[in-house]
């Protein structure tokens, strides 16, 4: 019997040892005194079992428990409250993503359980991650939903392309040798990136600054001398006048001189005893008053050369202005035409036209007499591009825009409005006889014989035609012709279409 308990408690050391070593292993590297505190007690109930020392491991090994328990639960509570905030801030991103929504409401109540054991903390942090990934991926759909949108903004882009390009022909035709005019024009050549093309904008608006800059200090300098000359001028007017009135005290006083001596000389007659006397003191009397006349006539002659001096300064001076007006007129003049040219074709621009077309319409009213507007625009231009490159497409422009101006009469105007675009005007011209004119010219550059590179090229144009109508804007009135014109490119290009109301 006694053998048989000895037996039953080794089997149960024995039990209780494997036992420990899986505590052991399960324990492993959670905290060092546990791991230490289960060694020990290892070896307390190996070979011989030592149950008292055992007992007193078994003490330790609860006292420790205890505290990384407490400590578990703390750091358990932390992760939790950590994990919902996550989840909820989360929430705000997802409200466009109904399924999503729902997905986090449910974490956020799971994380609001009482949380069994460590696996369920594990499994919450899974799902929160899961959560973030899906996030994530709807993030980068929008990324990716935002690079679309920036593809419809690179119609924008291609647009300043066009202003920056035609600035800096404005400038080269201008400045032909600037280098940096040069390079930029290499650059908008070869395309360029988004950052490029605000770099080069910058450039371009520094330039304009600069140019506007210079041209204001020019326009300073002709002011400054021309406030220059009017203070010398001036000056030299006041100086003539104080000497005036120098030379009048003066001829006053020798006025006063000449007459006290007459006086004097009536009185000595008056009083004259004898001829000799008499004959003798007149001589004196005649002499000083020959010599106060001469002293008279003497400043007299400098005063006339003072003023012929100052005549001939002031003339000077009116030349100089005059020329210097002169050149800065011509400046002015100049300035005016290179703002208002369009430097590609070289026939006006959008703000030549701006001014003409507001003339014309007070025109065709004062005088009620029709005016005609059209708009041109190039078929199928960007073909010319894609297929003989840019250089091609410039020099078909200058083409074009060469042929329209010729087939108008000196009464009409022609402007590039921009691109391959051209508004013609023709005053007193109804709808009928603008239709004739367009065509005409529709079918003769259909006609023009163009060749890039060995080939024949057919080029064509649509247009979009009306009448002015009284009380409209000249705006209005370009609307109209650009929708007929549109209208026209949905005919199948190569056509005229004329407002059908006023014919
Ligand atoms: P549609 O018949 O519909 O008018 O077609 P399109 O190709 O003529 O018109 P679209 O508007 O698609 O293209 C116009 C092209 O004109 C695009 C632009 O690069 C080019 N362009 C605009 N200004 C200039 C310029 O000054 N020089 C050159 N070479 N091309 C220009
Ligand atoms: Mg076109
Ligand atoms: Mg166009």
């Amino acid at each position: 019997m006694e053998e048989k308990s000895l037996q039953s408690l080794k089997q149960h050391s024995e039990l209780l040892a494997q036992f420990i070593i899986r505590l052991s292993k399960f324990y492993e590297g959670f905290s060092p005194d546990i791991d230490t505190e289960l060694q020990k007690l290892r070896g307390h109930l190996s070979g011989r079992p030592d149950f008292t020392l055992a007992a007193v491991s078994v003490k330790k090994l609860n006292k420790t428990l205890r505290l990384a328990d407490l400590t578990v639960r703390k750091y358990t509570a932390d992760t939790l409250s950590q994990l919902e905030e996550a989840v909820k801030k989360l929430q705000h991103l997802l409200i466009s993503e109904p399924a999503l929504t729902k997905e986090s409401a449910q974490i956020l109540i799971s994380l609001n359980q009482p949380v069994q054991s460590l696996f369920v903390l594990q499994s919450l942090c899974n799902k929160v991650l899961q959560l973030f990934q899906y996030a994530s991926n709807v993030d980068s759909e929008d990324t990716y939903a935002a690079r679309n949108v920036s593809t419809s903004t690179l119609a924008l882009q291609k647009a300043i392309l066009d202003e920056l390009s035609q600035l800096i022909d404005t400038y080269t035709s201008k400045n032909p040798e600037d280098v940096q005019l040069q390079a930029l024009r290499a650059k908008l050549k070869k395309g360029m990136t988004e950052d490029e093309l605000l770099q080069s904008c910058i450039a371009i608006v520094r330039m304009v600054v600069q140019d506007s800059l210079s041209e204001a200090s020019l326009s300073g300098k002709v002011i400054q001398s021309l406030h220059n000359a009017l203070g010398d001028i001036q000056e030299n007017v006041s100086q003539s006048i104080e000497r005036s009135q120098s030379n009048f005290a003066a001829r006053q006083s020798s006025h006063q001189e000449i007459k006290a001596k007459l006086d004097s000389i009536e009185d000595q007659l008056r009083q004259a005893e004898s001829l000799e006397k008499l004959k003798k003191q007149a001589q004196a009397y005649l002499s000083s008053m020959a010599s106060t006349l001469s002293e008279r006539e003497e400043a007299e002659q400098k005063e006339q050369a003072e003023l012929m001096t100052l005549l001939s300064a002031m003339q000077g001076q009116l030349i100089k202005l005059q020329k210097q007006t002169q050149h800065y007129r011509k400046k002015l003049a100049e300035q005016i035409v290179s703002t208002q040219t369009d430097a590609l074709t070289k026939l006006g621009n959008r703000k030549a036209y701006d001014e003409r077309v507001e003339k014309e319409c007070q025109l065709a009213i004062d005088k009620k007499t029709p005016l005609a507007l059209a708009v041109v625009d190039i078929d199928y231009f960007k073909s010319i591009n894609d297929k003989f490159g840019h250089a091609a497409g410039d020099k078909t422009l200058q083409i074009v825009g060469k042929h329209l101006k010729s087939s108008l009469q000196t009464k009409d105007f022609i402007a590039r409005w921009g691109g391959e675009e051209f508004v013609l005007l023709f005053p007193e011209t109804d709808t009928k006889e603008l239709k004739v004119k367009l065509e005409k010219i529709r079918v003769s550059l259909s006609k023009l014989p163009l060749k890039f590179r060995q080939e024949k090229i057919s080029l064509t144009a649509s247009f979009g035609g009306t009448c002015y109508r009284v009380g409209e804007t000249p705006s209005a009135m370009f609307e109209r012709a650009d929708r007929l014109l549109y209208r026209a490119k949905h005919s199948g290009r190569n056509c005229v279409m004329i407002d059908q109301e006023t014919i």
